[in-house]
């Protein structure tokens, strides 16, 4: 089983929470949007619900 991690890039505001949390999960891009590793391993879906829980905006999905 694999994770999907959807990052709502209007939505998001360059925080960077998400990275604090699992930084190789997460990332800001040079515009200081959200990119995310699109699929990882079920052994992460809790690092990646932290992140999605912590985001300001709400722009974090994990599916
Ligand atoms: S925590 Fe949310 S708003 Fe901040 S960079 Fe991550 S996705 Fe964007």
């Amino acid at each position: 089983m694999t994770v999907r991690i959807v990052v709502d890039r209007d939505k998001c505001q360059g925080y960077g929470q998400c990275v604090f949390e699992a930084d190789d999960l997460f990332g800001l891009d040079e515009s200081d949007t959200c990119v995310a590793a699109a699929e990882v391993g079920e052994d992460r879906r809790a690092d990646a619900e932290r992140a999605a829980d912590v985001c300001p905006m709400q722009a974090i999905t994990v599916e």
